[in-house]
């Protein structure tokens, strides 16, 4: 079953069951605490704080999420990707974990042919919160599940908050148990390759004053009406349906994998560091997609900087597969080929994206080979002197002129065997950061005295800047 139709069937099953079905909101939302939305809830979050009354009671979406958390598993867990579509299903003080838990189960377990996914019952595992009796009780009556198949958890997984005082409540994560060639029998608190959690249910039922509840920090009481806020990941599913091995051999994303494989000469499966590089590269080149498609442009800045750092590292990754020549174009294409079906304004909107990405690769092409070159003699030295680690001021001196992220400069290292002086890196950016902060208040209040450049421009003429293409003084 196609990623496209699995959506579709998500929100068939709820709009049958009086949801209404709201459409994905941007990447970027006016939201301080957040870089990206990175949850279904998040579009919701003022009906769940209270600060405007819900249009509906029951809704549902598909909500295009970034998890940049998540960056570091990409490639190496089978089920992270830094952008995925999250199904849920909403319910504003209208039915709770009975309902939750009623409408999971049958589209989880109904037949193919009756509209659902149609998984083994018998496959299902769940966790509940620890004192959480009633939704135990509920996934043995609703659902039929034996106890041994209930897990009970603490901690953050299972409990959810916004972080703020607010609502909070118990979690019950659903997971599918792909059998014994994928690891160790016992459910999903002894082995997560094996039990993948595909579902999320939060359970909104507490009101939270702390703003970190854990174990033991009681909510300060129960919330006037309670809410059902659910997260089931798109790609997950698919990688169940599909019968693949990971997120990143499904339908949306296998065939960017294609596209490197036809510009490398090399084979998905043929090698594991490839294999790696592969699959961040299908992964990463359609969050940049997603993220250029709502407005993002590459930068040093904050959300411009993630997209920075995910494009260069499809490039890098890229060049490790042997392609020299610019490839982001083709792969974007790829990726919007496959999700435009489900996202047609990238097609309409492709000319400008395309000019973003290409835009920026042309600018890592051109400051790559210069920044290699720095970086090899950084290594050197590094190694000469019988060290193993890299000096900050280098990873910043690649990061502040050859345009290098900091994780690009630790993956090299990596590479090397070597370790970065992060500590010494981060200062020297927090330094740089006050200058910059210092340059610009003094320009506001016009204590900059530029009249000096201009004597010394009028008396010696233009110099240029031949830092980036001449390194004889480096090399000295
Ligand atoms: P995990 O424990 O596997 O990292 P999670 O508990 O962090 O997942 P939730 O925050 O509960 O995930 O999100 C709800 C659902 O969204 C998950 O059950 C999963 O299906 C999906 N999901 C979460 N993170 C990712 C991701 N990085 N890539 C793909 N799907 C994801
Ligand atoms: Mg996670
Ligand atoms: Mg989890
Ligand atoms: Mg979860």
């Amino acid at each position: 079953m196609q990623t496209h139709e699995i959506r579709q069937r998500f929100l068939d099953h709820f709009e049958r069951n009086g949801h209404t079905v709201v459409p994905s909101a941007s990447l970027i939302l006016d939201d301080p605490t957040l870089l990206f939305v990175n949850a279904g809830m998040v579009p919701f979050k003022p009906y769940f704080l209270g600060e405007v009354p819900p249009p509906y009671r029951r809704a549902t979406s598909i909500q295009k999420c970034v998890r940049t958390l998540d960056i570091d598993n990409v490639g190496h867990t089978t089920r992270h990707n830094t952008f995925f579509q999250m199904a849920g299903n909403f319910s504003f003080g209208d039915y709770f974990k009975e309902g939750a838990i009623g409408y999971a189960w049958e589209l989880v377990t109904s037949a193919q042919d009756a509209g659902g996914f149609g998984f083994d019952p018998d496959r299902i595992w769940v966790t509940v919160y620890t004192d959480d009796d009633e939704a135990a009780n509920l996934w043995q009556k609703v659902a039929g599940l034996p106890e041994e198949r209930i897990q009970r958890r603490s901690g953050k997984d299972n409990y959810w908050d916004m972080g703020v005082p607010g609502p909070g409540g118990p979690c019950s994560e659903i997971y599918v148990d792909r059998g014994p060639e994928y690891g160790r029998e016992g459910g999903p608190v002894v082995d997560e390759d094996r039990y993948l959690e595909i579902w999320n249910l939060v359970f909104m039922q507490d009101q939270r004053g702390d703003l970190s509840p854990k174990d033991g920090h009681p909510p300060v009481g129960e919330l006037p009406s309670k809410n059902i806020d659910t997260g089931m990941g798109m790609e997950r599913v698919a990688l169940l349906l599909q019968g693949v091995s990971n997120v990143y051999e499904t339908d949306l994303l296998r065939p960017i994998i294609a596209t490197a494989e036809r510009l490398s000469g090399r084979r998905y499966g043929a090698d594991a560091s490839d294999d790696v590089r592969f699959r961040v590269i299908a992964d990463h080149t359609r969050t940049g997609l997603m993220l250029v498609g709502d407005g993002v442009t590459p930068s040093n800045e904050a959300r411009g900087y993630v997209l920075r750092r995910l494009l260069r590292r499809v490039v890098r990754s890229a060049r490790l597969l042997g392609i020299t020549e610019p490839a982001l174009g083709e792969f974007v294409a790829t990726a919007r080929d496959t999700m435009s079906p489900s996202y047609p304004e990238l097609a309409t909107e492709f000319g400008r994206i395309d000019a973003v990405v290409r835009a920026e690769e042309d600018a890592f092409l051109a400051t790559l080979t210069t920044g290699s070159r720095i970086f090899d003699m950084a290594v050197a030295e590094t190694r000469a002197a019988g060290g193993t680690v890299l000096g900050g001021d280098r990873a910043f001196q690649l990061h502040d002129t050859y345009g290098f992220p900091i994780d690009l400069t630790l993956e090299m290292a990596e590479e090397q065997g070597l370790k970065v002086d992060q500590e010494g890196f981060r200062r020297l950016m927090a330094e740089q950061r006050e200058r910059a902060k210092a340059d610009a208040a003094a320009r506001k209040t016009g204590h900059a005295d530029a009249s000096a450049y201009r004597s010394v421009l009028d008396q010696h003429g233009r110099t240029d800047f031949l830092g980036y293409t001449d390194l004889t003084a480096e090399a000295r």
